[in-house]
């Protein structure tokens, strides 16, 4: 079976490494010349755990190619995934799929024989349909089945998941589409993945309810978080005692800056609207839009509080700029509306990422970037704990307390225990938990901290 794969993005690569590590041959097509160099030469654009090792035995053992040459690889196909970029579209909150549709129609025009086209990209209900419009317009005369199979991988464990997903669903109308998936993930069925097989509009429904309803998750644990700090309750008790009812479990329930990253608001974003348009409104999707918005808007506020009241001439040090750990991507990251909040209300910063530290240079201007935590923490009024990186849960306090200007850490991913600060001389304001104030400075023990409901 010969694949090609539309994109070598997050979700591109990852895809075409895998198919081709089930032993298939697979051509992975990307517009951007940079990208498609790097690949060929064995050098991977993301950082992504595992992918690298991947990638490269399967292109030397030839099984995986890069190329910009859509029209061969495509006429060369029996299955061609799209797996380009869904943004939200400029001013709305629908998804563009400007790409989609462009990448169909050059599919249409390059496809020969009888070839399934398979959105892998997470699409809005409908979309397949107008794809296969788009195909039959271009291509009259053209053999095709159009599919749906969304990705559910994770950035950060990107590989492992879709290697051994939970499950995996494919969205088809015909049983010719439907055999060719089903061939195309033998090698996950053989090992008892369950493969969910529905209706287009079922499957592009799926993945954006799930996203939904993550996402959901994290905006009701930060409201929640916010009246435990308010009412005197720890917020990391409460989720334990919620989480372990096995009816809930513990994952995605935990406090934070607000979601980010490339999928979760734009996801949340789009299903709105997609219920909006079809009159029929999801509004608990609007509320935790909303919620998420204003907590991200509301982090410079908790730093500026943290650090005095003001934050003219103050030095902050974000430790983490990736919207979440194990990545590399900053798309729609807490960091990327903070930095310049920080910025415009007078602050010098400083930042540490041990693996975006290139993406961030290229969003933002007069960050100095530092080699580690403690040379950012250098002299800083306060330091922002923004990604839940491993590197960090280790960091010692007393020697980054060391050398600061006020002792002050606001650790946005509730990283450390109250008994790895105290002692430290950190001020130590966390989220949905009382603040620590060392002795010499506190007023009691510990003290609430003020900062309102976000
Ligand atoms: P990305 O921006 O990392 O990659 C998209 C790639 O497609 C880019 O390299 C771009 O140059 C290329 N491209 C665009 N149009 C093209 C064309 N016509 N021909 C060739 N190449 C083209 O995007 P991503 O993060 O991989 O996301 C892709 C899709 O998968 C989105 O719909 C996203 O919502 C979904 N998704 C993403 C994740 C994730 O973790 N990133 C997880 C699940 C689903």
């Amino acid at each position: 079976m010969k694949i090609t794969v539309i994109g070598a993005g997050y979700v591109g690569l990852v895809s075409a490494a895998c198919f081709s590590d089930f032993g298939y041959e697979v051509t992975c097509v990307d517009r951007d010349a940079r990208r498609v160099a790097m690949l060929e030469n064995g050098k991977t654009p993301i950082y992504e755990q595992g992918l690298e090792p991947i990638l490269n035995s399967n292109r030397q053992a030839g099984r995986l190619s890069f190329t910009e040459d859509l029209k061969s690889a495509v006429a060369a196909a029996d299955i061609v995934l799209i797996a380009v970029g869904t943004p939200t579209r400029e001013g709305e909150d629908a998804a563009d799929l400007s790409y989609v549709f462009a990448a169909g129609e050059e599919i249409a025009r390059a496809m020969q024989g009888f070839t399934v086209i398979v959105t892998k990209s997470t699409v809005p209900v409908g979309t397949a349909a107008r794809l296969r419009e788009i195909i039959s317009k271009a291509r009259p005369d053209g053999d095709f089945e159009v599919a749906s199979n969304p990705e559910f991988m994770r950035e950060g464990s990107a590989v492992e998941d879709f290697l051994r997903p939970d499950r995996v669903v494919i969205g088809v109308g015909s049983e010719r589409a439907e055999a060719a998936l089903r061939q195309l993930y033998r090698p996950l069925a053989a090992k008892n993945v369950p493969i969910v097989a529905t209706s287009c509009e079922a499957a592009e429904i799926i993945k954006y309810a799930a996203n939904t309803f993550l996402a959901t998750r994290i905006a009701f644990v930060n409201q929640l978080a916010d009246l435990c700090e308010k009412v005197g309750a720890d917020i990391q008790d409460v989720v334990r005692g919620m989480g372990l009812d096995k009816r809930i479990g513990l994952q995605f329930l935990n406090p934070g800056p607000g979601f980010g990253g490339s999928c979760f608001p734009k996801d949340t974003r789009a299903l709105a609207h997609t219920a909006r348009q079809h009159g029929r409104p999801i509004t608990i999707v609007e509320t935790v839009i909303a919620a998420n918005e204003g907590r991200k808007r509301a982090l410079a506020d908790r730093i500026q509080e943290a650090v005095g009241g003001t934050l003219a001439g103050k030095k902050v040090a974000l430790l983490g700029i990736a919207f979440k750990a194990e990545t590399d991507d900053i798309r729609d990251a807490a960091a990327l509306s903070l930095v310049p909040e920080l910025q415009r209300r007078g602050a010098a910063l400083a930042a540490f990422d041990p693996v975006a530290m290139d993406n961030g240079r290229q969003s933002f201007e007069s960050v100095q970037w530092c080699a580690d935590a403690y040379s950012a923490a250098i002299g800083a009024d306060a330091v922002v704990v923004l990604t839940e990186w491993n590197v960090f849960r280790g960091l010692d306090l007393r020697r980054l307390a060391k050398d600061m200007r006020q002792p002050v850490m606001v650790d946005f991913r509730n990283l450390f225990a109250f008994a790895d600060v105290q002692g430290s001389g950190i001020t130590y304001h966390s989220i949905g938990r009382a603040s620590i104030v060392p002795p010499d400075t506190r007023r009691a023990d510990i003290l609430p901290f003020k900062s309102g409901a976000v």
